[in-house]
């Protein structure tokens, strides 16, 4: 069963295992989606941060697990009658990592943990991340970058434009093809945010595995 009593305790501690509602299996709590209930609506949020009080529900970021805990497996949990449709849980994870990712982001830019820009990346001295804007076509081909994907060390995501938007580029140039985040703790953290919404991402080229080393 899967119930948690420990959300008051910031994310960085919880290294536990939780029930995924869906297919039962056991996990770390940060390879599962979490999921809380508003008892007024009956309806599911996502907290991928894990930092909404009360009674949450684990699950994989997966259609078919979404689809299980949906029929029965988070009535079990909240013992209560639970609505929503995969299709909309399961795009709800997606936007919330992708908001997760950009706070992350700007949170990094702020804190001077980022090379912006192709010429910064290639003189990042082994970059934790590197996050590349799914229509920089260019940007993928540059040999760090495929070095980066093999590794599992790169993820596609949104595109230059919006890249440009949430850490600015430079020069007054309003688009960003790829950033180096250079924090290992940040990069962990956008890894495993965008894990957990990688088999989620239809139509996008998702090349990560969620790890990083
Ligand atoms: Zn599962």
């Amino acid at each position: 069963m899967t119930t948690d009593d420990d959300s008051a305790l910031p994310a960085r501690q919880k290294r536990t295992e939780r029930t995924c509602a869906g297919c039962g299996k056991h996990a770390e709590a940060d390879e599962l989606v979490r999921v809380v209930l508003d008892p007024s609506s009956g309806e599911l949020a996502v907290d991928l941060a894990s930092s909404a009080f009360g009674r949450g529900a684990h699950v994989h970021g997966a259609q078919s697990c979404l689809a299980k805990a949906l029929k029965s497996g988070f009535a079990r949990v909240f013992k209560c009658e639970v609505k929503g449709d995969a299709n909309a849980i399961s795009a709800a994870i997606v936007d919330a990592a992708d908001r997760r990712i950009e706070g992350l982001l700007s949170g990094a830019k702020r804190g001077g943990q980022l090379a912006i820009g192709a010429d910064a990346v290639k003189e990042a001295k082994e970059p934790a991340l590197l996050v590349v804007a799914r229509d920089a076509a260019a940007a993928a081909k540059l040999s760090i970058v495929e070095r980066a994907v093999a590794e599992g060390k790169a993820i596609a995501f949104a595109d230059k434009i919006r890249l440009g938007a949430l850490v600015g580029g430079r020069d007054g140039n309003r688009e960003v093809a790829v950033i180096a985040i250079l924090h290992r703790g940040v990069a962990t953290a956008i890894a495993q945010t965008y894990g957990l919404s990688a088999s989620l991402r239809r139509n996008e080229e998702v090349w990560s595995s969620s790890e990083v080393r």
